[in-house]
């Protein structure tokens, strides 16, 4: 269906000022995307309607907002179709959620030796909580290769794969290529070596439908910033019998059941993982936006943006000395781009006064950036709420600055 861009702007307050006196295109979307009006509303209704400290309090407020946050937890999963809420993990981010898992899962599940298998692609928060643990526990870090088109092969992964892989970690969709790797394929042939597999879904689960009991995945982790919700809240989902088997990662208030000088004993699922005060606003507003998201139909959002990404290749490619970095046959809406004997940061920095928010550098990908032999691109990635005439302003605006060079 299409989405009527004007109605949808109008959800989006920010997407109507003004930078430089230009009116803002924001094609910055892959690192934040911005936030719809229910979203913002709701956060400022929780603070002066509800607010109050979750859990074990017995007056009413305390009751409302454990509720906010516990109804919250049942929107996550039903949206991404978990069979049980206490599969679901409210942490601080993706970023939070892997360093969750490679802790809890190295430190429990690891001895030196064994291996941990990610791919060339990754963002860095899929690199270094996996860095850390192999200088604590000992594990190694085996690397995918990437090929031209950006893509990794099962085959390639699948010789990565010996009796010490313990368990592999990608990105379902990478921040740089846009490619969206063949998760379902790779649980399969990971599950057929009994091997778990973690998804970094911080780029598809706001772009693509997903459902964990299809996908078979054993851990699954997001950021709500990137999904029109508000910053410091994400999502680790794992399988219930998968979290059971894991430590916890942190001490404190809520994680525990009964604390002894002597000894302590842990919280169910999932308050085994949340140590501290929740960010119970985040969480509701985090709801919000999912709510938000499936009032316009995450199949709509889809087709949009898929339009947005081909509008923009089409119109990309034709600009004489345009290299775009990721040519995979499945991409999200991303476009990766140098523009020759222009430097990445130039082009950015001038694109901006123009009104035109596009990123520029590593990306948090710098192995990436290495594999590709460059030091970084420019990076334009688009949101449903974009429009074809916003990539026709882009478009013009890097012929403008390649003239000044
Ligand atoms: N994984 C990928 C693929 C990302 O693109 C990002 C952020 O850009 C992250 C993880 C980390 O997300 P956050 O900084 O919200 O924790």
């Amino acid at each position: 269906m299409y989405l009527n861009s004007e109605i949808i702007r109008a959800d989006f307050p920010i997407l109507s000022r003004e930078v430089y006196g230009k009116p803002l295109v924001y094609f910055d979307n892959a690192a934040t995307t911005q936030k719809p009006l229910s979203v913002i509303r709701k956060i400022e209704e929780v603070y002066s309607t509800i607010n109050a400290n979750i859990h074990r309090g017995v007056h009413r407020l305390s009751q409302l907002a454990t509720e906010s946050h516990e109804e919250a937890r049942k929107t996550v999963q039903r949206y991404i179709h978990a069979s049980s809420s206490n599969e679901i993990i409210f942490t601080r981010g993706a970023t939070e959620s892997i360093n969750l898992i490679a802790s809890s899962f190295c430190r429990s599940q690891c001895k030196p030796g064994d291996e941990i298998i990610i791919t060339a692609m990754e963002h860095h928060a899929n690199i270094v909580p996996w860095q850390i643990q192999r200088d604590i526990t000992g594990v190694v870090l085996k690397v995918v290769p990437i090929t031209e088109t950006g893509e990794i092969r099962l085959e390639d992964m699948e010789k990565l794969i010996s009796p010490k892989t313990k368990l592999i970690a990608l990105a379902h969709a990478s921040n740089v290529l846009g490619t969206i790797n063949p998760v379902k394929d790779v649980v399969r042939l990971a599950h057929s070596r009994n091997v778990p597999v973690l998804i970094d879904a911080a780029q598809s689960v706001q772009h693509i439908p997903i459902d964990v009991q299809v996908l078979d995945c054993d851990f699954l982790v997001f950021s709500s910033h990137k999904m029109y919700g508000p910053t410091g809240i994400g999502v680790l989902y794992g399988k219930e019998n998968r979290l059971e088997q894991l430590p916890p990662y942190q001490g404190g208030g809520e994680m525990i059941a009964n604390v002894t000088f002597e000894k302590t004993t842990y919280n169910e699922l999932p308050f085994k993982f949340e140590a501290g005060t929740p960010d119970y606003v985040g969480s509701t507003a985090l709801g919000e936006a999912i709510r938000y998201i499936e009032s316009i139909g995450l199949e709509n959002i889809c087709f949009q943006e898929e339009k947005l990404l081909r509008y923009a290749t089409e119109k990309m490619q034709q600009i004489e000395g345009m290299r775009i970095f990721g040519n995979a046959k499945h991409k999200s809406p991303v476009v990766s781009f140098l523009v020759k004997g222009i430097h990445p940061y130039d082009m950015g920095m001038l694109l901006d006064r123009l009104g035109i928010a596009v990123r520029t550098g590593h990306h948090c990908a710098q192995p990436l950036m290495n594999a590709l032999g460059i030091e970084g691109t420019l990076r334009a990635s688009f949101a449903f709420y974009n429009t074809e005439e916003e990539i026709d302003v882009l478009v013009a605006g890097i012929e403008r600055v390649k003239k000044m060079f």
